[in-house]
């Protein structure tokens, strides 16, 4: 047992020897060691002339103007599927030359129309955006891929906020919408319901209250944050009724949206609002958080960039729905996309 025990501690011996020595090299070559590393990651390294990120209509848009213009570029897309809100849309009535088109199939047509040209997908989220001292963009994604270009195109688009009640996602689509100047057509001579206190939510309400027989306006508060001009503008329509102090409790139906169930928050009660469709307006935000340090927002978080797309960053262009614009479409999306990749080219031929 003894003797055992000492042969054991002679290997231990042996073994701690043999890590100290190894700790030791280690040690005094560290930074050599680093350095190795960080020099094999940057051979490594793709180099593009131009990175899009998203791949949404802007993204796609950008991307067929990109492969056409013979540029060097790699789009980084998060989901295996391209086309962003665009698949979430049930159906698109409003792109010229393709009425009637599902979201799905929309983004398809696209998608193919990219791959025909041989466009580079990466499917990986991205982490992070650095501007490097000489001026290139270094983009890490989740994955730990690095890529590194001259140019990069923001087109990472937005999100809808959500109300989180029942029957809002089930009926997603099937009279749930986040976009009246998209699917307010459907509803011609119908009743229904716009939620928010905003100018989105008021300017909805009018918009809708020109194509429904009624708009029910369900607001939380009494007060509007809307503009004081838009609320009088709404009170004029005599199909809006302003519904206040409400909260939306519930979305129900079988198929499609049948009633909107409320909250009046003075009484306590519960109001079944009979409805076809529900439009929620209550924010979108912009995916801006990779970019947020290195352009100007404006208070929303919307990239400032006028028609170039060219942000206060230089080589850094946005397009589609993270600009700072008027109307975030599809058609506005993918003009972006294209002017934005005509404002690449030029960059780089200035050098
Ligand atoms: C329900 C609904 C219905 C709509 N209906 C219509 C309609 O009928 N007609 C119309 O014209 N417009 C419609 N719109 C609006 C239209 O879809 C948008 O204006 C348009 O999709 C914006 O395009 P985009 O490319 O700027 O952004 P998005 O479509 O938002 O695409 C952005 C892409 O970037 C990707 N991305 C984001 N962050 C990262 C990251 N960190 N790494 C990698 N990838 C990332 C996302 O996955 C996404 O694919 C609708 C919107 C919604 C939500």
């Amino acid at each position: 047992m003894e003797v055992s025990c000492v042969k054991f501690s002679d290997n231990c011996h042996k073994w701690l020897y043999g890590i100290e020595i190894a700790g030791e090299f280690l040690y005094n070559n560290m930074s050599t060691y680093v350095s190795f590393l960080v020099l094999i990651r940057r051979k490594c390294m793709e180099k593009h002339d131009l990175i899009i990120i998203g791949s949404g209509p802007a993204g796609m848009a950008a991307a067929i103007y990109a492969a056409r213009a013979e540029l060097d570029f790699v789009v980084i897309e998060r989901s295996p599927l391209s086309g962003g809100q665009v698949q979430q849309t049930y159906e698109v009535d409003n792109y010229p030359g393709l009425p009637g088109l599902t979201g799905p199939e929309l983004s398809q047509h696209m998608r193919e129309h990219c791959d025909k040209l041989g466009v580079s997908f990466k499917t990986e989220e991205v982490r992070s955006v650095e501007k490097q001292t000489d001026g290139t963009f270094l983009v890490k994604t989740w994955d730990k891929n690095e890529y590194e270009s001259k140019c990069l195109i923001a087109a990472a688009g937005a999100h809808h906020s959500t109300l989180g009640i029942p029957g809002e996602e089930e009926l997603a689509g099937m009279g749930v919408s986040y976009c009246a100047t998209c699917d307010g057509a459907f509803f011609k001579g119908k009743i229904c319901a716009v939620v928010g206190g905003g100018d989105v939510a008021v300017e909805d309400a009018i918009y809708l209250s020109k194509l429904c027989e009624k708009v029910y306006l369900v607001h939380r508060r009494d007060e509007f944050r809307a503009a004081a001009k838009l609320v009088s503008e709404a009170r004029t329509h005599a199909n809006i009724e302003f519904v206040t102090s409400a909260t939306p409790e519930r979305i129900e139906g079988s198929r499609n949206v049948e009633k909107l169930v409320i909250m009046d928050k003075k009484s306590g009660t519960e109001r079944e609002l009979k409805v076809d469709g529900v439009f929620i307006a209550v924010g979108i935000k912009p995916e801006v958080e990779l970019f947020g340090e290195l352009v100007e927002t404006d208070p929303k978080g919307y990239i400032i960039a006028d028609e170039s797309c060219a942000s206060s960053c230089p080589g850094l262009y946005a397009a589609g729905d993270i600009r700072l614009k008027p109307l975030r479409q599809i058609i506005t999306a993918a003009a972006d996309g294209a002017n934005a990749v005509t404002s690449v080219l030029k960059y780089l031929q200035e050098g």
